[in-house]
């Protein structure tokens, strides 16, 4: 913050919204020398980056709607996010049971297959796309007897929050100011520079002068042009809703469901933090404001529902442990089906009504990287930035994937970390150090500091949460409130009980922001 009150300059860019594609822009731009500013007036990723489904993938259905090089453009990035992420991204095995209301098979066989060619660029593959009998494949024994034929095929898996926080600690290694909790109440343009409003924790007001403004306000991109900077412009965004619930694990083996309803909407079925399985989403148009945003009883009922379509383990609305919403910025194409509005990105870059604006419409968790560059590969020559493209070099990774090197790369490489740390700190229990490697890659170091018993870790607020994690996610990830480490930094609030929850706040001082 003291950086702030000290600049003279205007800084290069202020950035605001820290979801997946502001923190993006902002790690980018820092890498490329430029002096950035973001502002978050919640928590890093406390909306829509944190509400995905959190896949990182290509999108299979969007073949149907012929998006051939948005799925293209999405697979490419799925090789480069597994590369440089491979503690918080892994691969995922998907299974699609066939049903009568689905295309013939010998059609999805050749579906997969293009994509699994669109999906072969890089030298990071993944397993090939498969026919497999359901009768005698583990991933058969959960459904029901109907199902005979299923389709595996490949994608990944991603903590889309920690993905957020990596890209803006790496930001903010770069020399980025990452501030949360802090609205931009007010942003004028002038001829060569923007003058904005910052309003901070506690009220405290502040004003910044940047050479250009990145709007990746996602849901409020809209909103954020007309009530705060009063540009006209010409992009309307459709809101789409988009709910998952949690239930006690419904199967034990690692595969993942794609079900295709009958409406053409598809539910996943995903393993999900160890104990239980993620199911969505749903698909809805939503008027309401995007802060608002619940899920609500119809949609509990039709994700229940779907789910008993398939799987013998019926479930009732009162299994759900838990469920969120979020609401898909796209762009509005005009009268047609929710599920099938585009979801690709569309970047608006003006400098000719003066000082430069880049507003973010749409985009995916998956595409992210490749939007921020493009995003740059605007900005960087009106900032005066020489720079070039650097974020999908095989050798930078996001924070704590470092590991990864020339002779391991993936899972391979993340075995081989998981196995280091054990070694390294024997006194760990196990679930806890996959817990922490996954979360923390090479940062485990910063987490664990000069730990060398459990005891050490400190006071056990509840679950596997010590007091040295809830230290180092307030000293240096920005968590402030018990939600922002319960459910964005990680997802204990499944095993939290209230009691372990008054705990927490009582100790992080601040009022629960739930
Ligand atoms: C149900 C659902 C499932 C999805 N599943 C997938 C998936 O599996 N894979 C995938 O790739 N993508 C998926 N997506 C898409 C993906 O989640 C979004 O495209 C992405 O998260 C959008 O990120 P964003 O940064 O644009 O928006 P957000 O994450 O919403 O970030 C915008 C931020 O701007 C902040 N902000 C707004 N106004 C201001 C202001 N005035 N001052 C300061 N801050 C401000 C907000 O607080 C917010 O945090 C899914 C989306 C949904 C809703």
């Amino acid at each position: 913050m003291s950086a702030l009150h000290n600049r003279k300059d205007p800084i290069d860019l202020l950035v605001v919204g820290g979801g997946i594609n502001g923190v993006a822009i902002a790690r980018d731009a820092a890498g490329r020398g430029l002096s950035v500013l973001l502002v978050e007036q919640d928590d890093l990723a406390a909306h829509t980056s944190s509400a995905s489904s959190k896949l990182i993938h290509g999108g299979l259905r969007y073949l149907e709607q012929y998006e051939f090089s948005l799925v293209a453009r999405a697979l490419a990035e799925r090789d480069v996010v597994l590369n440089s992420a491979p503690h918080i991204v892994r691969p995922l095995r998907f299974v699609l049971p066939h049903e009568p209301h689905l295309r013939p098979e010998w059609m999805i066989r050749a579906g997969l297959l293009l994509y699994d060619h669109l999906g072969r660029r890089r030298a990071h593959t993944l397993l090939r796309s498969r026919r497999a009998d359901l009768r005698d494949h583990v991933a058969g024994a959960p459904l029901k007897a109907q199902f005979e034929t299923g389709f595996i095929y490949s994608d990944a898996w991603c903590d889309d929050a920690r993905l957020v926080v990596l890209n803006a600690l790496d930001a903010q290694a770069r020399g980025a100011e990452i501030l949360t909790r802090t609205r931009c109440m007010r942003a004028r343009r002038g001829a060569r520079t923007w003058r904005a409003q910052l309003r901070g924790a506690a009220g405290m007001l502040r004003d910044v002068e940047a050479r250009a403004l990145v709007n990746a306000a996602g849901p409020w991109a809209a909103s954020f042009l007309d009530q705060v900077a009063h540009v006209p412009h010409a992009h309307a965004l459709r809101l789409i809703k988009g709910s998952h619930i949690v239930v006690r694990k419904l199967y034990d083996h690692p595969y993942a469901y794609t079900f295709q309803q009958a409406d053409r909407r598809i539910v996943f079925a995903i393993p999900f933090e160890r104990d239980y399985t993620l199911i969505g989403t749903t698909d809805i148009e939503f008027t309401g404001k995007p802060e608002a945003v619940r899920i609500d009883d119809d949609e509990i009922a039709y994700l229940c529902a779907a789910a008993n379509r398939y799987f013998t383990r019926a479930i009732a609305p009162a299994d759900v442990a838990w469920s969120y919403s979020g609401v898909r910025p796209l762009l509005e194409e005009g009268g047609i089906r929710a599920s099938e509005v585009t979801r690709d990105y569309l970047l608006d870059f003006d400098d000719a009504a003066g000082a430069p604006l880049l507003n973010v419409f749409g985009g995916k968790i998956t595409t992210h990287r490749r939007l921020a560059e493009d995003a740059l590969d605007r900005l960087a020559p009106a900032l005066g930035s020489l720079r070039g493209a650097w974020t999908a070099d095989e050798h930078v990774h996001l924070p704590g994937g470092e590991f990864a090197d020339a002779q391991r790369s993936g899972e391979a490489a993340f075995d081989h970390f998981l196995l280091a740390t054990r070694r390294r700190y024997p006194w760990l229990p196990d679930d806890l150090a996959l817990r922490y490697a996954r979360a923390y890659g090479t940062r485990i170091e910063r987490v664990i500091g000069a730990a060398s018993t459990l005891a050490d870790l400190g006071e056990r607020f509840g679950a596997d949460l010590h007091q040295t994690e809830v230290d180092y996610l307030v000293r240096e990830e920005w968590a402030h409130s018990a939600d922002d480490i319960l459910w964005r930094r990680n997802k204990l609030g499944l095993r939290f009980d209230v009691k372990e929850r008054q705990r927490l706040e009582q100790y992080l001082g601040v009022e629960s922001n739930r």
